[in-house]
């Protein structure tokens, strides 16, 4: 440290590219300092540096690393602890731009496997990035000095250095019971769990918090199970969705969409008290929109939508332009490529001429005078010949109790099992609308994708950048995905955006279908780590935090300059 604050001495006052002096390694009493990247000016990227904390500072047990599941909840809780030490510190640090600016990947609702926090059984390592001092683009030493021998320090005494073991291990019990309900959902072939007593409506459209004074769920007797869960006496208790096709009905308001929600987002684990600890899902389940504009390149359609107008092939679709059923079918069929096992879907968010074609429908309008079959034909093939469960809200058309294994009724935020009525409703009154489904379902495409496709290239330099959550600049173009539901943290996109870069650098598409590749990403992101995807593998990695092969997947789906084959 004393290193540090002499250097910090000597440029003090001279022009901001001195700063590039103070990149290194440094020995503070308790933790090793390192200043991986110092900013080119005090408005550029804040500096990038990471705090080392050894095991005999602040000891981790082994059994809180010992599986992938509790070393990410342990980061994720050192992780809350130092967004809170930096959220509450005041260190006043003046200057221009960024100066004094203390940025940190504090985790979301989500716990997520995230560069910002890493622990093994040797140290801690913490990610931070900071503006340095300057008074105009002079640096200023001594507020540089405060950074370093005051507010740094400060930051993990209050958060490594005072969080308890009783807090840590809050935590891996979490995360041991979310694994307990997993593995025996997996087991039971449940796509879904929603424990009584859970919250699912959040704060509001803009806030992924839980809502205040919500009815807490409590599930229909015939789909409640009960399920042994660690470090509690009391079995955990609430609703199943099986393996099949499930419909979510009711009135307008009374809570569908909400729980559809809440269940598309149990492909997560979240923290304790956002009230959907207890809501998992399947975790490659994917949610199905559409979502007309949308680019779409060479995927097979054909099992929804034929005979197009002008004879466009439908086996090989591409448009830079879909409309709201093409769009929804390339969703489905992307999906399926990736490897989806359920499929969840929202009428509010479907088109209608997607889902449902009916009796009358069909009298009017031949269908060889209609390129769309259904999804509703095509559901139960799904079903039966390629084992993908759908999960679908549908308050609209009664239609589909035809071809639903169970119905649930949503009423004034209560779920009621109707499967029973559904049924009797079909006798009573039988749909004259013909099935239009073919033999087959049909077949998913393999697409290569082409290298050309990642167009990095800005002038000479390559570069591709992640811009909030739903949008990466990729060389002179932007990919948007602002309809990719199931992407939660902007770390992800900048996570994807890492994958993007590293899949020009090293020459990676061409040779290996999509799926492929999505294994060959996954293997990697699990054996050598997110960092191994950015060039920065040794050092502050930048904020990244992992993504599942469905979103990846989406961003490069939607890219305007994608080849395939
Ligand atoms: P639907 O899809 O059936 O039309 P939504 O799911 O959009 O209904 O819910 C309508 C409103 O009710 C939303 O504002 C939502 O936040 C609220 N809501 C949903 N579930 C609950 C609940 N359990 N307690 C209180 N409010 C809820
Ligand atoms: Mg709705």
């Amino acid at each position: 440290m004393k290193q540090l604050l002499q250097t910090l001495k000597q440029i003090d006052g001279k022009g901001y590219k001195a700063y590039k002096s103070v990149q290194g390694h440094y020995r503070f009493s308790d933790f090793d300092l390192y200043i991986d990247y110092v900013q080119g000016d005090p408005f550029a990227t804040p500096s990038k540096i990471r705090a080392v904390i050894p095991a005999n500072k602040r000891a981790l047990e082994a059994s809180w690393l010992e599986s992938y599941r509790r070393r990410v909840a342990t980061e994720d809780v050192i992780a809350r602890k130092v967004g809170n030490a930096i959220g509450k510190g005041d260190f006043s640090i003046k200057g221009s731009g960024k100066s004094g600016s203390i940025q940190f990947d504090r985790p979301g609702q989500e716990v997520l496997e995230r560069s910002a926090v890493q622990a093994d059984s040797k140290s801690i390592t913490i990610c931070i990035s900071v503006g340095l001092p300057a008074n105009g683009r002079k640096i200023n030493g001594r507020e540089a000095e405060k950074l370093f021998a005051d507010a740094i320090p400060t930051i993990l005494r209050n958060s490594v250095f005072s969080i308890s073991d009783e807090e840590i291990e809050g935590t891996i019990k979490l995360a041991d019971q979310q694994e307990a309900i997993r593995a025996e959902m997996h087991k039971n072939n449940w796509i879904s769990f929603v424990a009584n007593g859970s919250v699912l409506p959040r704060g509001s459209g803009v806030s992924n918090r839980p809502l205040k004074g919500a009815v807490p769920f409590q599930s229909p007797i015939e789909n409640e199970v009960s399920i042994e869960i660690p470090h509690q006496t009391e079995p955990i208790k609430g609703m199943v969705i099986e393996k099949g096709i499930t419909l979510i009905v009711g009135g307008g308001y009374h809570g569908k969409s909400t729980i559809l929600e809440a269940i598309e987002r149990g492909i997560y684990c979240h923290t304790k008290g956002d009230g959907r600890e207890y809501v998992l899902t399947d975790p490659d389940a994917v949610k199905i929109r559409a979502e007309d504009g949308r680019q779409v390149t060479g995927v097979n359609i054909s099992p929804f939508i034929n005979n197009l107008p002008h004879k466009q092939d439908t086996t090989f679709f591409s448009t830079e332009n879909a409309s709201g059923s093409t769009s929804q079918a390339a969703n489905v069929m992307e999906a399926l490529e990736a490897g989806a096992d359920t499929l969840l879907i929202d009428e509010d968010t479907s088109a209608t001429n997607f889902m449902i074609r009916d009796q009358r429908m069909q009298q009017l309008v031949h269908k060889d005078k209609e390129p769309i079959t259904p999804f509703i034909d095509k559901i139960r093939q799904m079903r039966d010949q390629l084992d993908v469960s759908t999960l679908l809200v549908m308050g609209g058309s009664g239609d589909y109790f035809d071809v639903a294994d169970s119905v649930i009724m949503m009423e004034a935020y209560v779920p009621y099992n109707v499967t029973g009525e559904a049924r009797a409703i079909i006798s009573e009154n039988p749909v004259g609308r013909l099935s239009e489904q073919e033999n087959g379902f049909g077949s998913i495409s393999a697409r290569y994708f082409q290298q050309q496709s990642l167009q990095t290239h800005k002038g000479k330099k390559s570069k591709t950048q992640a811009k909030g959550l739903t949008k990466i600049l990729m060389g002179q173009t932007d990919i948007t995905f602002a309809a990719t539901e199931q992407l939660v943290d902007p770390s992800q996109t900048r996570m994807i955006a890492e994958i993007i870069q590293y899949l020009d650098r090293t020459n990676a598409l061409g040779n290996r279908t999509l799926n492929e590749l999505l294994n060959d990403i996954e293997q990697q992101m699990n054996q050598k780590g997110l960092a191994s995807f950015t060039t920065f593998k040794d050092q502050h990695p930048g904020d990244i935090a992992r993504p599942r092969r469905y979103e990846i997947a989406a961003v490069l789906n939607r890219m305007r300059t994608a080849k395939v084959k």
